[in-house]
Parts: C-alpha cells; structure tokens; sequence
C-alpha cells in the first residue's frame, strides 16, 4: 500500500510504502515532519530512501528516522555528498541548518533490500542529478525527479546532464517489463506504459 503526502514549498511527494503487516519504508521525507508523523501511526518503517539529494526531498529525515528508528538509505554519490550544500542546493538558503544525517546504507545499481515481505531494488539513473535513484518495488517504481507524468526532471542543477538523463531512463525504466505505476517526486502518479508512449521527451 502505498500512502503520498505532498511536502513543502515545492511540493515533492512522500510515499509511505507498507506491506500487509504495515512494515514498510518511506521514499523522500521532503519537510514537514509534523504532517508525516500521524500517518505512522503503528507501522514499522525500517529505511528512509532518498531518491537523490536534492534538500526538497530530504529535510525532514533525521526527524522521521528518530521517531521511527529506520536506517537511511540513498545512492552512493549522494551519501557522499549529503553535507555539500552545493550538491543538495541547501547553498541556495544560507540560514537554513544542515540537519542531515549520515546515509547507513550507500546503494549501487542492483542491489537489493528486504521490508517485511516486500523486495526492494535499486537501479541508478543519473541525469537530473548525479546521485539520482528509482526504487522498484513488486509493481511499483518511484522516480525521485527522473521521470514524471509526461515529463522528466530537470537538468540545469549541479551535475545534471540531460543526454544522461535520457539514457537513464530509456535503457533503465523503459525496459522494465510489466504493468508498472510510477510514483514520482512530484506530481502524479503515471504508469511506465504511458510513458513509453506518451511522453514527449522520447
Ligand atoms: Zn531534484
């Protein structure tokens, strides 16, 4: 089940995924703490997944991970870069303090994590951001800022690449097999068919 509140100024999208038995992981803690704490009312969250590093989908961990003592989890390059406020665009609001915790957990392309009965895979898709991730899960895919409903992320950020970009999400997520809904960092949710299809950008 997968449950998405829409944080912070920019709007991003956190999803709260569980399984039968509400054990389950949180994609993108944005902002907002306040607002995610009444939806984990007697779930047991194990990890915190970030799907790149970019601050509007990242602010509010440290506090969720303290209320539910799940482990961070995030691409390498973003665990690496998770107090450059250059990387993360913190430099954009001097006055806000990095509250960020260190990532437990650095994941490469393919590897995988358990969640109560739930398997998770990490698959690397640069592009709008070095340290950009997609989750799959069953079939669920969450996108972070990659790919959105007809559209994909930008690419004008430190180290973002648009031709990168394209191939991540070509040679990565188009060629996942079967009946997959996307649930990206922001806006809604679309299916990995109706991009293939529909999205002007391929
Ligand atoms: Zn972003």
């Amino acid at each position: 089940m997968v449950k998405t509140l829409v944080l912070g100024p920019l709007c991003a999208n956190c999803h709260i995924v569980t399984d039968e038995n509400g054990v389950g992981f949180i994609v993108d803690p944005g902002a907002n703490a306040w607002k995610i704490f009444p939806e984990l009312e007697g779930l047991d969250i194990k990890y915190v997944i970030f799907t790149h590093e970019h601050y509007d989908h990242i602010m509010a961990a440290a506090e969720v991970m303290e209320k539910t003592g799940a482990k961070l989890v995030a691409s390498r390059f973003t665990a690496e870069n998770i107090h450059n406020r250059d990387k993360t665009l913190l430099c954009w609001f001097p006055g806000v303090k990095d509250n960020l915790p260190d990532v437990d957990i650095a994941v490469s392309d393919g590897d995988r994590l358990e969640a109560g009965s739930m398997t998770l895979e990490f698959i690397e898709t640069p592009g709008h951001c070095p340290g950009g991730i997609c989750i799959k899960c069953g079939d669920m895919l969450f996108t972070g800022d990659t790919l959105f409903y007809h559209c994909i992320g930008r690419t004008d950020f430190a180290g973002g690449d648009l031709e990168t970009l394209l191939s991540s999400v070509r040679e990565k997520l188009f060629t996942i097999e079967g009946n997959v809904t996307v649930y990206p960092g922001h806006d809604r949710t679309t299916t990995l068919s109706e991009e293939r299809e529909n999205n002007p950008f391929f």
